[in-house]
């Protein structure tokens, strides 16, 4: 059929014969009408049809109403054959989507299409235009979306995007008016992964819903408090273990939202009945006020979440107010983390080597690495100072993987140049992070075998806290022994674990803190301490080595309360790998075990 549709009256349905004014108002009506064959051959079209199908025909044919609909409506023809008795219903009100919603030329149109098998020989079509009611469905469906983006699904608590929008709006009003200020209190489980690990995820959850719930109870008490012009407060949930509870505030009551924090973390500090069981939690909060800092919805959360991190690392359980130096502090770990990555990647790391000695006769047994980082500026930087942010940036895998994989291999250079004068054994530290990486046998199993090195040659020092630690650890350790290796337990008496409980540790060697060595030769008390310890590691199979040792006279002791070996500046210094070299192959070692080496 051509372009031009504009079928007169006469000829429309006039094989019909219809009434005129029948066909009058057919050919007027404001829907589609098409009659069709059963092939789907267009014998009669309306205007109102031909416009709205339009935008469908190739070349602006109007010939097959099968053909001009078979990329909205590609089972019509099927349709239709399958409801061949006159009076079928091909199809009913079937939506065909003709431009898509938003589309960015011509407006969006949707047709609904109905069809009917008239009799042996045509159908009977009729479209309507339902782009309003599909974009009032559409818009309807975002406006629910649009709701749950911003809602919690766990807790129902508003969420991060929630919390965000509304901190976003308390700021532009601080700028409008002087009088108006706000609180933010960010708040975060302490230790929360030990309820996951120990109790289960969905123990978890549940805890994390009732958390939820005070934070909001916490909202609605202070809501009750507030004064008016002031919008309710906000509890929300950031995600994980971290809520939000956010304030309005009139006139400097920056003391009323320290009271509500510290309210808050009592209120989170009460024990949480789940089913049978009662779970013991407590929370950190960060408390930041909008006239105390300045910057966008983003970096408050941030600010807000420095002086958290300073409330859980004071032990949690409390409120920390956000002050302008923990952001320097802050900056300066950034940098520090920064210098870090450079020092791994260019060479800046080192280590150095400590003698452990029999306390018996002062022959070298073992070797402990220590890492050092050489900075370009600032000199030698001792482990205390960046193991922690090593380990909060994640670098510690890399670098703890480097440590071993170093000293793995001096060892096997010392054996191959020292021969009998060779340490037996060398020791690396594990931190924490290192143990907690399911990888971690593996990855020391890689240092064996790059190496060569015997896996009876290595030993890992652990500290008390990290073995005590639950049963994923535990077996984590076994594995580690498994591979061949020894079991250090290091810093012994700093930690929790308890002489009775040093039996269920999965450890071959004690190693007693520095802080019980000191004193021994004044106070008696830490001599029958260290005597407790060696009598019974000796029974359970373990090895003691005292930690610290400075004067002759503490080694003295140490050999007659049974302790096997010794490590301390009275021996040696920790050494670079050259000058251990030299001092192992007798330069200090042979003139005498007991002539201390000087400070490098
Ligand atoms: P640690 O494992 O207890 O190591 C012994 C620390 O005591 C070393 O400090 C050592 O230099 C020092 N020391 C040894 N003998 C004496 C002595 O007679 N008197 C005194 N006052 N100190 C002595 P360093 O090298 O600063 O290491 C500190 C801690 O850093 C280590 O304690 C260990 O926990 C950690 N660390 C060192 N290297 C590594 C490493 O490669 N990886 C990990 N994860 N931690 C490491
Ligand atoms: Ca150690
Ligand atoms: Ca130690």
């Amino acid at each position: 059929m051509p372009m031009a549709i504009a079928i007169s009256p006469n000829t429309f349905m006039a094989e019909a014969a219809a009434d005129e004014a029948l066909v009058q108002f057919l050919y007027r009506a404001p829907i589609g009408l098409i009659q069709t064959t059963l092939d789907g051959t267009i014998i009669l079209i309306n205007p109102m049809s031909a416009q709205l199908l339009m935008p469908l025909a190739v070349d602006g044919a109007l010939d097959n109403l099968f053909e001009v609909l078979k990329t909205v409506a590609p089972g019509l023809r099927n349709l239709a054959n399958a409801n061949a008795q006159p009076g079928d219903i091909v199809c009913d009100a079937l939506p065909l989507q003709v431009r898509q919603l938003g589309a960015t030329r011509g407006e969006p149109l949707f047709l609904g299409l109905h069809m009917m098998r008239l009799d042996d020989t045509t159908l009977m079509a009729c479209v309507t235009d339902i782009s309003v009611v599909v974009q009032r469905a559409q818009q309807r469906l975002q406006a629910r979306l649009h709701g749950q983006k911003r809602v919690d699904a766990l807790t129902s608590l508003p969420n991060r995007t929630a919390v965000l929008e509304r901190m976003h709006r308390a700021l532009s009003r601080a700028q409008d008016e002087p009088a108006y200020d706000f609180a933010l209190m960010l708040v975060n489980a302490d230790r929360f992964e030990r309820i996951n690990v120990t109790l289960g995820h969905a123990t978890g959850d549940e805890v994390l819903c009732l958390m939820g719930r005070r934070v909001g109870a916490a909202a609605h008490e202070l809501g009750a408090s507030l004064a008016s012009g002031t919008s309710s407060p906000m509890a929300a949930r950031l995600g994980a273990d971290e809520f939000v509870l956010f304030l309005d505030m009139l006139e400097g009551s920056v003391l009323a939202a320290v009271d509500a924090a510290d309210r808050l973390v009592s209120m989170l500090q009460e024990p949480y009945a789940i089913g049978e069981q009662t779970v013991h939690l407590s929370a950190s909060v960060g408390l930041v006020t909008g006239k105390g800092c300045s910057g966008n919805a983003e970096e408050l959360l941030e600010l807000a979440s420095l002086a958290m991190r300073d409330a859980k690392r004071a032990g949690g359980a409390r409120r920390v107010v956000f002050e302008s130096e923990m952001m320097d502090r802050a900056r300066q770990l950034g940098d520090l983390e920064l210098g870090l990555r450079t020092a791994l990647s260019g060479g800046q790391l080192c280590t150095e080597y400590q003698p452990i000695v029999a306390l018996a006769d002062g022959s070298v047994v073992g070797m402990e690495a220590l890492v050092r980082w050489r900075h370009p500026q600032r000199g030698m930087v001792m482990p205390a100072e960046f193991i922690a942010v090593a380990e909060a940036s994640g670098l510690i895998r890399e670098l703890g993987d480097w440590i071993i994989n170093d000293t793995c291999r001096q060892l096997v250079v010392w054996r191959a140049l020292l021969g009998d004068r060779a340490p037996r054994t060398v020791s690396v530290n594990l931190s924490r992070a290192q143990l907690a990486d399911r990888k971690i046998v593996e990855r020391v199993a890689n240092a064996l075998e790059a190496s060569g090195l015997p896996a009876a040659c290595l030993q890992l020092e652990i500290t008390e806290s990290l073995a005590a630690q639950d049963t994923a650890v535990q077996a984590r350790l076994s594995e580690l022994r498994g591979l061949g290796l020894t079991l250090a337990l290091d810093d012994f008496g700093t930690g929790y674990s308890s002489l009775s409980s040093l039996h269920e540790l999965p450890v071959d060697v004690i190693k007693i803190d520095r802080s019980f060595v000191t004193p021994i030769e004044t106070s008696a008390h830490h001599r029958v301490l260290i005597e407790a310890i060696v009598h019974i590691a000796r029974s359970l199979g373990m090895v003691t080595v005292a930690e610290g040792i400075e004067t002759a006279g503490q080694a003295a002791l140490l050999r007659t309360l049974g302790c096997d070996k010794g490590q301390g500046y009275f021996y040696a210094r920790p050494m670079a790998a050259e000058r251990a070299t030299s001092w192992l192959r007798g330069d200090g070692a042979t003139i005498s075990h007991h002539v201390p080496v000087p400070a490098t």
